[in-house]
This record gives C-alpha cells, structure tokens and sequence, in this order.
C-alpha cells in the first residue's frame, strides 16, 4: 500500500484527477487504491448497490496476498466465509486435500465489502454513463441525469460490455468464443443436518461429459456449488441441469452423493457462458482499460480476480503516480502499462490457464490423454508422500513446478 498523499488542489479545468468509469470489483479496488494515496477519485457505476450477479464467488491463493498488499484483505475477511481445508475427489476416490485459506462470498457482497472500505477522498456517483471522450489532456464522462465529469485520467472498468469502450475507437478480439459454460446454485443437505466436508471438489468422471470439476463451498448461509463445464450450450445436457439438477448431477457424477452427502437444489441454476476476449488498438490518450474490460478469463481457471488485481496493483502504485506527476496523459504514458511486463506476464498465464483446463477436461489425442493421467497421478501420488514425510513432499514440490501452475 503506498503512503497517504497529502490533498492537492485539482488542475484547473477538471473535476476530478482520476474518473473511473465501473464501480465492479475492478474500478472499486482501483478506487479504494488510488483514494488512499491520496488523488481525488470520481468513481461511477450505473448501480448504487451491486446487484446479486454470478460471478467470482471464491478468493483464495495469490488473491488473498495481493488484497493484503493493497490493504484491502480485512475488509474481506469481514465480509465472507472463511475455509482452510478442501478434499478433493476424482472418479469417487480421495484425490487430495488442499490446506489453505479461500474466502467463499457472493460477488455483490464483495463489491459491497470493498466499496465500504472506499475513502472520503473517493467521490461516488450512480449513474449510467453515456458517453466519453478521452485526449492528451483532459477526459470526459457524460452521466445520465448527472452531466460530465472531467479529469486528468480516464479508467475504463466497465467489464464485458462493448459499448463504451467503442466510444475511444477500442474494439476487442476474440481468442475463444464460447470457450467455457459455468453453472452457479445452492445446495442444501438431506437426511442430515450438514455435509459430510465444508468444502469439496469433485471433477468430472469421464471426458465425453465436458466436465472440469465441482466446487461446494460456503458462502453466506448456504453452500454454494460452482460447476466447470466446457460444453455447447446448447447441449440438452444442460438444459437437464437447469430443468432437473439433481437428478442430472447425481448420473453425471455418481460418486457425489457418497463423498459429499445427499442434498437438493435450492433457488434457481445461474449460467453464464464465457468469451475469452482481448481489447485491441487500446493505447489511446487520456484513458486506461483494467480488469474484464480489457481481457477476460475462465471462470476455471480462477484467474479473473489475479488478473484484475494486478492491473490494480501495477496501475495505481506504479503507472498513475509517474503519470500524474508530470504535464498531460499523451497515448506514450499510457502504453507503459500495457507494456508492464508484470501485467503481461499474469495476462499471459490467465490464456495459458484458460487453453490448459479446456484441453486437461476435453482433449483426447495422445498427447492430452498423458497429461491428464500423469497430472491427476502426481497429485494422487504426491498426496501419499504428503501422508508419509509433509517435509519430503514439500522438497519435492518445489524441486519442479510445472510451467503453468493449475489453481483446481
Ligand atoms: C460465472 C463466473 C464465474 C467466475 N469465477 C471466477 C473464479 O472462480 N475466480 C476468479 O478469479 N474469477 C472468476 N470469474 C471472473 C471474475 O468474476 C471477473 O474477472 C471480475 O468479476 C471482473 O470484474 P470487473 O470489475 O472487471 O467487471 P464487472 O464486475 O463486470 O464490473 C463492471 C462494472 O461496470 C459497470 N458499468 C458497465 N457499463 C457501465 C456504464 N455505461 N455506466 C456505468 N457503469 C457501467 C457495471 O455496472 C459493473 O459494476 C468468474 C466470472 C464469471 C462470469
């Protein structure tokens, strides 16, 4: 976290020295960073209160650090269902089980969380904005109902929507289309008064059902399941999960009942279908893209939110500072961030991860086949040595990490 700045006058001819347009998770954690330092922040987002939308619903790993790092982690901890232990089952057997800290919480109860952490130096306007422009000196918002807000520098959160960010001449290329389906709902148990784990990740049985795995999990008062598929979705398939969503997971999944405990399906089955995008032509004047609006992720790959917070982090404590301390916000300023190799390096890895699960969960040639054998055999075998001698299996897992690093 960097230090409180002082309060500075604003530039003459500006509201504002940051306008951040999306008050999701990127804009607000953006906001809450740039706030704290100091600068004067307009942050806007059509909805005073997020609404409950399926999307991000559990932190954890390198995500829990990073929101330490911007000082923003108690305001999670506060807000969500803390769980240190996950088993993790495969073809109905004990895989392994995963010790670490996750955070299960719903995504508007995050943006809540974080939007309560946002200080008086963060001015918030509801509102839909309409219209922008963007230059090498001064950026302009224009609200609905609110008028414009001008500023030094323009932040574009506004996640998968196109429409404004076609307004500064930005389009966005598709890597994948279609490339995941996720499926969100509540469980509640059966014949007993919990589960038999508080948490559990089952993956799929076979490759010809499309399945990755199954995340159950608290959140809030219930336990919440997320399901990994990369199938079409217009798969019957998966209109007999939405229709009948025991019934289908117990045949997909036949061991599920007996790791996890009979349940039934409360309130209705969420889905949301995943482009993998990447904006492209986006060094402009005046205006910088963070988290899904510049690229987006699979939701199996749990990189969304790594993503976004290093766009977060490197923006608002490394780039916006040098930025602000000299004369305009030329195209040129604007293209160290794209070009911070940190940022490249996580923008890399999420596609990297993204390819990996679509290719571990479905691909059979050969080469995939192996993979897929000797990554679920390593974690079965590594899980035994675990058992036998942790500080052995410690060596061994640092001896050789794998390229791309699978987060499930
Ligand atoms: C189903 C699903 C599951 C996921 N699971 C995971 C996971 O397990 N792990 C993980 O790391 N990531 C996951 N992700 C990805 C993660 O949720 C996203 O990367 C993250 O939420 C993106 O946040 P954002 O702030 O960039 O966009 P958003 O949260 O979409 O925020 C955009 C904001 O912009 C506002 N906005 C848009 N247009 C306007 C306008 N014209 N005027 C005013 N406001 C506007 C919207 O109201 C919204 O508040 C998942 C995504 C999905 C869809």
């Amino acid at each position: 976290m960097t230090a409180e700045r002082p309060h500075r006058p604003l530039p003459a001819g500006t509201d504002t020295e940051i306008v951040i347009v999306g008050g999701g998770l990127s804009g607000t954690l953006a906001a809450n960073v740039l706030g704290r330092s100091g600068y004067h922040v307009t942050l806007i987002d059509r909805h005073q209160v997020f609404p409950r939308e399926f999307r991000v619903e559990k932190i954890a790993g390198d995500q829990i650090e990073k929101l330490r790092r911007i000082g923003l982690l108690d305001g999670l901890s506060a807000a969500a269902v803390a769980f240190d232990e996950i088993v993790n089952i495969r073809k109905g057997r004990l895989l392994d089980r995963t010790h670490a800290r996750h955070y299960g919480i719903f995504y508007d109860d995050l943006v809540a969380a974080m939007r309560a952490e946002l200080p008086d130096t963060v001015r918030f306007i509801a509102g839909r904005v309409s219209g922008l422009e963007a230059g090498p000196e001064r950026q302009r918002v224009s609200i609905l109902g609110h008028g414009d807000v001008t500023a030094r520098l323009l932040v574009l959160a506004t996640g998968m929507g196109d429409i404004l960010r076609r307004d500064l001449g930005i389009e966005r290329k598709f890597v994948h289309q279609r490339q995941s389906l996720t499926f969100g709902f509540n469980l509640r148990p059966v014949g007993a008064s919990a589960f038999r784990h508080p948490a559990l990740t089952y993956y799929g049985e076979r490759v010809s059902d499309g399945i990755d795995y199954l995340n159950l999990f608290p959140a809030a008062e219930v336990t919440r399941a997320n399901l990994f598929v990369f199938r079409e979705h217009r798969d019957p398939w998966v209109k007999a999960l939405r229709d009948n969503p025991r019934q289908t997971l117990i045949e997909t999944l036949p061991g599920l009942v007996k790791a996890f405990g009979d349940f039934e399906v409360i309130d209705r089955v969420e889905s949301w279908l995943t482009d993998i995008t990447v904006a492209e032509n986006c060094v402009r004047d005046g205006a910088v893209l963070i988290g899904d609006a510049y690229q987006t992720s699979c939701p199996a790959a749990g990189t969304g939110v790594s993503r976004l917070l290093t766009d977060v982090e490197r923006l608002c404590t490394v780039h916006v500072p040098q930025w602000l301390a000299s004369p305009g916000m030329a195209a040129a300023k604007i293209a160290t961030f794209y070009a911070d190799p940190v940022k490249q390096a996580m923008d890399e890895h999420g596609l990297q991860l993204a390819h990996f699960r679509r290719s571990l969960t479905i691909d059979t040639d050969l080469r995939w086949r192996a993979r897929r054998q000797i990554h679920f055999s390593r974690r079965r075998i590594m899980h035994e040595i675990d058992n036998l001698s942790p500080a052995f299996a410690a060596r061994l897992r640092n001896l050789r990490k794998p390229a791309v690093e699978p987060v499930a």
